[in-house]
């Protein structure tokens, strides 16, 4: 039973018990969830209830018994002292990788719209903050690989999955073996896959143009980058080291090259963390934004000491940082996320329908971009397919063919105020580049507001302003822009009745 970030759900829990009859229950507790442990009401004796934590003082209830995980040993010795305490006898099988192993996980694969394909163990990156780090390499024959993801396809209906293995990139020949047998395998379902590439191993990739090329030409869409930080201080903290004047160029040609997403990964809040290297961070980040016009997402991750307990991910930090409370790490985090907002929203503003329908597609394929929650998500595609269910086949020619956008109705989220005769909406400044928290209304603008309540179509609508004296075009053309500052600041979506 793991309730640390969830919470309880009881009637889960209880169907749990009663359909399984379980000898024994292990309960995984930290001191963010220990207190719910103790209202914990279960249909169970509760000598049988063991609280198994990776703290060793943790203070448990004295109801309940304590298996400790000691993290200095290897799984097998806890598990062994685990079966020990509850004196049960067991044979300790070793785990052989076999391509079809999911099979004996079926139930667990419905539940994964992206499944990570684990192609082997260990990573000798050596980031500070990670339990894996420096621990020998030892990846998977590439021919399972190959077989693993064929089995993925054919058998289990996926089309996306993440290569599970930090810093793949430091393995360059099992990567174009990998790209290679992709390429000769020919599958016939499309997928895509993304992985964890770390960026100082670029370095040592004499053409890195034709490698990301042949990583996107095996379907590559989404690659997450192992930035961490940017503050040397930092970085030498992390044990990280890499070349940040190359870093923006090198991104830039895997995003030019077609990779749709990358993601920087971000480890914020250590020790050392001040407020100049938080400046440091941001201004890299402004500039990463503004040079690929928005094109990158972040992940911002709080770092987390050696017992990984992640305090502060959880909101229970107790510990600040030298120079900084757990609050303005916080929002220094919310700063970052803003910067990000801000350029996806210009961003996915100026795009075509086709290029929001090609994100529709990734999304489909388990690809979840941060565009897709911030932005796409609350589009008329993404209400077509969740709105039909499973017989979207049913309405799909819709958006492939010759879909009219002319056909969906704008929905606006905001009223007008009033300054004298001034009509304006208010808007949020951190979300637009004038950092304006109003936007005041011409008489058109006025009217398409207005008129959007009335849930009519965008082609009627364009109609109904072109009688005001305009050509259609020109009319399409305000319509379009006005509704797009709307939509890119989070304050209007289309609609479209199936
Ligand atoms: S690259 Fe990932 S797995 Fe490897 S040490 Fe760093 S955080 Fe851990």
């Amino acid at each position: 039973m793991d309730g640390r970030d969830k919470g309880f759900e009881m009637k889960t829990l209880h169907g749990t018990i009663e359909e399984r009859s379980p000898d024994f229950i292990l309960v995984k507790a930290d001191e963010t969830n220990i207190k719910s442990i103790e209202r914990l009401t279960i249909p169970f004796s509760k000598e049988k209830v063991y609280i198994m934590t990776t703290q060793k003082d943790l203070p448990v209830p004295p109801v309940y018994r304590k298996v400790w995980i000691d993290e200095s040993q290897g799984h097998r010795e806890n598990i062994e002292s685990i079966m020990n305490t509850l004196a049960l006898d067991f044979e300790f099988k070793t785990w052989e990788y076999n391509p079809k192993y999911w099979e004996s996980d079926d139930e667990f694969i419905k539940t994964k719209k992206a499944p990570f394909i684990n192609i082997g163990n260990g990573c000798d990156r050596g980031c500070g903050f990670c339990e894996i780090s420096n621990t020998p390499v030892k990846l998977n024959d590439v021919h399972s690989v190959i077989d693993e993801i064929d089995y993925l396809l054919s058998q289990k209906k996926r089309t996306f999955f993440h290569i599970q293995n930090h810093n793949i990139f430091n393995r360059l020949l099992f990567l174009e073996q990998l790209c290679n047998e992709i390429q000769k395998r020919r599958f016939n379902t499309p997928f895509a896959w993304s992985c964890y590439l770390a960026p100082e191993s670029f370095e040592s990739v004499e053409n890195k143009e034709v490698l990301f090329r042949k990583l996107a030409n095996t379907n590559l869409k989404q690659v997450f980058l192992g930035v961490e930080h940017v503050n040397q201080d930092i970085l030498n903290q992390y044990h990280i080291d890499f070349d940040k004047s190359s870093l923006i160029s090198n991104i830039k040609t895997m995003l030019d090259i077609g990779i749709e997403s990358v993601v920087i990964n971000y480890i914020i809040g250590s020790p050392r963390e001040s407020a100049e290297s938080m400046s440091e961070l941001i201004d890299f980040s402004k500039q990463l934004l503004e040079e690929t016009r928005g094109a990158v997402e972040f992940n911002v991750n709080y770092y987390t000491d050696k017992s990984h307990v992640n305090y502060l991910q959880k909101g229970v930090c107790n510990n600040d940082t030298d120079f900084l409370t757990k609050y303005q790490i916080m929002n220094y985090k919310k700063e970052l996320y803003s910067l990000l907002l801000k350029e996806m929203n210009t961003r996915v503003a100026n795009w075509s329908t086709e290029e929001r329908y090609n994100h529709v597609v990734i999304n489909e394929l388990g690809l979840k971009t941060q565009y897709w929650f911030y932005n796409l998500s609350r589009t008329a595609f993404y209400k077509m397919y969740r709105a039909t269910k499973h017989n979207h086949a049913k309405y799909q020619f819709q958006i492939e063919g010759a879909d009219n956008f002319l056909n969906y109705s704008p929905y606006v989220f905001v009223l007008f105020e009033c300054e004298g005769n001034q009509k304006y909406i208010s808007i949020d400044p951190r979300l637009n580049h004038q950092h304006i928290s109003k936007l005041y209304l011409n008489e058109d603008d006025f009217f398409l507001l207005e008129i959007a309540k009335r849930f009519l179509p965008l082609g009627e609508i364009v109609k109904l302003l072109s009688e005001r004296g305009y050509d259609y075009d020109e009319a399409l053309k305000k319509a379009l822009t006005f509704y797009g500052s709307l939509e890119s600041l989070g304050l209007l979506v289309y609609y479209k009745a199936l």
